[in-house]
């Protein structure tokens, strides 16, 4: 029998930390004693930070070998470094970032990785066989999933190679103001999710008629669309677009799974509900995962300004030159921009869940955050919903919002996303399959048929960040064929498309 493993009373993250986490399930009591001789003076929870020596008011509280924040009054050794005690400090400076100064070298090659995908006629691929219908304005929700409804009950049926058939609805469209400058990011936005790659090459856009997005905007071919305000009574424009569908369906459902090179894949990465341990065991995991990918020649995409902005300084020495992180801080700016018109910062992020798995603000947060990257060179950055031109790891910025960011890093084509949660959140996509990783044992437990790896037995010392990397990249092999099939899509949860709209409603 193999020997029981330790289990670690705290997890410290670097050598120059004063705080470090509790890893253990249900936290540890006042009187621990641990290993290093420091005993905890009150309970701590699980996910939440000890003080491993005295830190006096105003000094640094370091984890991730990173300053996350400034003692608001003395903190004894061995005491639960709480939320209240730790000062939010200033963001890095965008201004003063060095810019491709500590490039990392590329990872020997990992070759002869393979899924079996659909492959489209533009030459990208699929990793599921839907029929996505878009819509240029809120308006025809309504009749598109009356629609849908019945192209699933009376059509679907008769095309068993077709997996789904999704509206694509949106809050945009109309009562908006359509020549904003910022009105470009939800167009983008709607225009990339027609073209999705798992809707093999087929459009369909149902519109209304007088709708400021004109159904053009959206797709050029008027084959394409169809608005109801040309149609004589509910009854034959639900004919139509049922018609149109069936023509659509016939051509997916001759489409076969074909052998592709991993390389050919884009996969999205994202957290939600993160805790601290998030930083420790799912994020490091996905980094590796992240790593194994970029060795397969395939396009990774991390996201989430806010997750990022403290934590950039250690994003912009990575980039792969210095124009990729010019357009990094660009977007960073922007950001800080977006968010001062609201009258908010960034640390308008963290959530009560967050704080209560033991973040005790957005730099703690960024700096789990961050670990999804891994170690490779960041090689370009895309604007919300911009499709990538390079392989390789990517920065797309989006919202951290996580339906917001699901719903940008569809336009820009993700096949599939690995999600990474703490907390525990049901989310799930239509378009793209979602693999949900959890950070800690308990959450595997509660919802075991909701997260699809478990993290946790990383902070239980059971597995190690490698074994759960390769756990989650041969997941997405199998995901990415429909040999295995995520918690979401098996329950079929999936939440709404969110657009991101920074441009004003009038
Ligand atoms: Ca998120």
């Amino acid at each position: 029998m193999a020997k029981e493993k330790e289990v670690p009373l705290y997890i410290k993250m670097d050598e120059a930390d004063n705080v470090a986490v509790v890893g253990k399930d249900g936290g540890l009591p006042a009187g621990t004693v641990f290993d290093c001789g420091l005993t905890l003076l009150e309970h701590v929870p699980q996910g939440h930070k000890a003080a491993l020596v005295d830190i006096k008011k105003g000094e640094a509280i370091v984890r991730y070998g990173e300053v996350i924040g400034l003692a608001a009054k003395d903190i004894k050794q061995g005491s639960w470094v709480e939320e209240s005690l730790v000062e939010l400090p200033t963001a890095p400076e965008l201004d003063e970032l060095p810019l491709a100064i500590k490039v990392p070298q590329t990872l020997p090659p990992l070759e002869g990785y393979t899924f079996e995908g659909y492959r489209n006629a533009d030459g990208s691929v699929s990793t599921k066989n839907l029929l996505g219908i878009s819509t240029s304005v809120q308006c025809v929700a309504g009749v598109l999933n009356y629609a849908v409804k019945r192209i699933k009950e009376e059509l679907l049926p008769k095309y068993p190679n077709v997996d789904d058939v999704v509206a694509l609805n949106h809050a945009y469209g109309c009562g908006v103001a359509i020549n904003a400058p910022e009105a470009v990011v939800p167009i983008r936005l709607v225009k990339n999710l027609a073209l999705h790659p798992n809707f093999g090459g087929e459009v369909l856009v149902v519109g209304l008629g007088c709708e400021k997005l004109l159904p053009e905007r959206v797709t050029k071919d008027k084959n394409n669309i169809i608005s109801l305000q040309d149609y004589q009574g509910f009854d034959s424009m639900v004919q139509k677009i049922m018609a149109e569908a069936e023509m659509r369906l016939k051509r997916l459902n001759k489409r076969t799974r074909v052998t592709c090179p991993v390389a050919d894949l884009v996969i999205g990465l994202q957290c939600g509900g993160s805790d601290a341990l998030s930083g420790v065991t799912a994020n490091p995991s996905v980094g590796y995962a992240a790593d194994l990918l970029v060795r397969a020649g395939a396009t990774v995409m991390f996201s989430e300004v806010t997750e990022v902005r403290d934590a950039v300084h250690l994003l912009t020495p990575r980039v792969a030159n210095e124009q990729v992180g010019r357009d990094l801080i660009r977007e960073m700016k922007w950001y800080d921009r977006y968010l001062e018109l609201g009258e908010v910062d960034r640390s308008a992020n963290t959530t009560p869940g967050n704080k209560k798995g033991g973040l005790a603000n957005i730099v703690e947060k960024a700096m789990g955050s961050i670990a999804k990257s891994g170690k490779s060179a960041i090689v370009e950055v895309l604007r919300p919903g911009e499709r990538p031109t390079k392989k390789g790891l990517i920065y797309a910025a989006t919202p951290a919002s996580d339906f917001v960011c699901g719903t940008c890093q569809l336009a820009s084509g993700i096949h599939l996303q690995v999600f990474t949660t703490g907390r525990g959140t049901p989310y799930g996509l239509s378009v793209a399959p979602v693999i949900k990783v959890g950070t800690r044992n308990s959450l595997k437990q509660q919802w075991p048929d909701l997260i699809d790896v478990n993290a946790g037995s990383i902070a239980a010392g059971e597995t190690t960040i490698e074994e759960v990397g390769w756990e989650i990249f041969r997941l997405i092999v199998d995901v990415a064929s429909g040999r295995k099939e995520t918690w979401a899509d098996h329950w079929g949860l999936y939440n709404d498309l969110c657009l991101f709209n920074p441009a004003p409603i009038t």
